[in-house]
């Protein structure tokens, strides 16, 4: 167990690096922030800084030594710099959970082999096969590019008629994979914890309302069986033991109904705390953040016990404009980032109410 005083390096400087800084100075755990972006939010909360490139590796080493242990707010870490910091610190979660979870068609095919289902996917290397996948999984499909896509980037649903090679080239001409579109009738998450013994404990499952690819609204706990619910939490945990995961892992799901029958679909894999596990701040007795720094410190994790129905909205662009009356609202705990600029779907803050 990493003490009170130890320094834990976050890679990343956003609003999630932020918020773990925060809740890891409430356990008297320091946090080392390296981001290539002076502005970055995580810069205000932090005990020391680096501002450099993910691919300085004279940086890289330098900040591994002053720290005890690394972890990430970004899934996108390069391989090469994960491998550069492990050689000099423990990783957390581990470099191999974060490779899996970097290529949309490596992490559909880690997730089959488990059993547990996903969408129907067809690799597409390139535009010539494009015209092979649709045949099998036809045109009400999504293609996405396998590394680099969020908040709805990097995908483009066809349409019908629509032109494949010009869908293909939309999206940079990168490898994609089409997925079969789910006919979901909700989406959830789990999100959840591994400790570095092992030890596993998850968040009631919530329920993610989009707007514009972006999310708008969680909402804890899901209004899903119990049933569904337990294996929701049951795939969570399988995939966390299966990638020797230490930290704070999100599992995205779509809900479908099938003749009355609630199954679930993994859309995606989350190797970091998560924006549908906010509501935890203020809705659960330990936070996402605070399970993290406690997973990867090596110190048993805390109670996931919801304190209420929970909403968690997010103030995107704009929205963060609404701060004054927020801030008279009663009952309502609002989070700002500390963002410079506001721009159109740039996530700013949220706002958590108890219902
Ligand atoms: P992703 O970046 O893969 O998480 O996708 C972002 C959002 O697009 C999801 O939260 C869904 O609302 C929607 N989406 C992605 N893939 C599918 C799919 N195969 N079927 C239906 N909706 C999808």
């Amino acid at each position: 167990m990493l003490p009170p005083g130890a320094t834990i390096g976050i890679l990343g400087g956003g609003q999630l690096a932020r918020m773990l800084a925060l809740a890891g100075a409430r356990l008297g755990l320091k946090s080392h922030v390296f981001s290539p972006f002076p502005d970055d939010p995580a810069f205000d909360v932090c005990a020391a800084r680096t501002q450099a490139e993910f691919d300085d590796e004279a940086a890289l080493a330098a900040f591994a030594e002053s720290v005890d242990v690394v972890t990430y707010e970004f899934e996108n870490v390069p391989a090469r710099t994960a491998q550069v910091l492990e050689a000099h610190r423990p990783v957390r979660p581990n470099p191999r959970a974060l490779a899996l979870t970097q290529d949309r068609l490596v992490e559909k095919e880690f997730v089959q082999s488990l059993g547990i289902a996903t969408a129907d996917f067809v690799a597409v290397d390139n535009a010539g096969a494009l015209p092979r996948a649709v045949a099998r999984l036809g045109r009400n499909s999504i293609l996405k590019t396998r590394r680099l896509g969020y908040d709805g980037k990097g995908q483009t649903q066809l349409r019908d008629g629509g032109d494949l090679a010009v869908a293909f080239r939309t999206l940079g001409g990168a490898p994609c994979i089409l997925e079969s579109v789910v006919p979901f009738a909700k989406e959830a998450s789990v999100v959840a914890a591994r400790g570095l013994n092992g030890e596993f404990r998850a968040y009631d499952v919530c329920e993610n309302l989009h707007e514009h690819h972006i999310l708008a609204r969680t909402l804890a706990p899901a209004e899903i069986a119990e049933e569904t619910a337990i294996r929701a939490i049951d795939i969570a945990r399988r995939i966390a033991e299966a990638a020797h995961y230490v930290g704070v892992i999100a599992v995205e799901l779509f809900v479908v109904v099938d003749e009355g029958r609630e199954a679930l679909i993994v859309n995606e894999i989350a190797p970091r705390v998560h924006n549908s596990g906010h509501w935890t701040l203020d809705g659960a007795l330990t936070s996402q953040f605070e399970q993290h720094m406690r997973a990867i410190a090596g110190w048993p994790l805390g109670s996931t016990r919801r304190h209420g129905r929970v909403e968690m909205r997010n103030l995107i662009g704009v929205e963060v404009n609404a701060w004054p009356e927020l801030a008279r609202e009663d009952g309502a705990c609002v989070h700002l980032y500390g963002k410079k600029e506001t721009r159109p779907g740039r996530k700013m803050g949220h706002v958590t109410r108890i219902l």
